[in-house]
Parts: C-alpha cells; sequence; structure tokens
C-alpha cells in the first residue's frame, strides 16, 4: 500500500487573526490546538474552514478506511 502523495493539507481559518493556515492532517489538532493556546489563551478561536468540513469528513473517513 503506497500513497503517492502526502498528508492533503486542510485550511484552518482564524477569525480573530484574520489568517487561514494550511496544515496538514495528521497536524491539524495539535497546530488548531498550538494556535488557539498561544495566541488566544486556549480559547477556540482557530477552527477547520466551514466549506470544507464536508470534504474533511470525507478524507477522514477514507485514511480511517485505510488503517483497516
Ligand atoms: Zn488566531
Amino acid at each position: 500500500m503506497t500513497e503517492a502523495d502526502d498528508d492533503p493539507a486542510v485550511p484552518v481559518h482564524c477569525p480573530e487573526c484574520e489568517t487561514t493556515t494550511r496544515v496538514p492532517i495528521s497536524d491539524l489538532a495539535t497546530a488548531i490546538e498550538r494556535h488557539n493556546e498561544n495566541l488566544h489563551d486556549g480559547e477556540e478561536c482557530a477552527r477547520v474552514d466551514p466549506d470544507v468540513a464536508d470534504e474533511l469528513a470525507d478524507i477522514v473517513a477514507e485514511e480511517l478506511g485505510l488503517l483497516e
């Protein structure tokens, strides 16, 4: 089982900072947590762009499927 692509990058949007950062899906939870921890005192400001949340769910489902 070989995967040519690296982890797909997911846009994380922070309305407070008005930034969108692309983060590898494997680093997603950590990156969001770190951003909110460092810049917003742990408040949940940064999050996955809602537009891609649906798409992301598909990707995650696929990833989980591959792990079986
Ligand atoms: Zn922020």
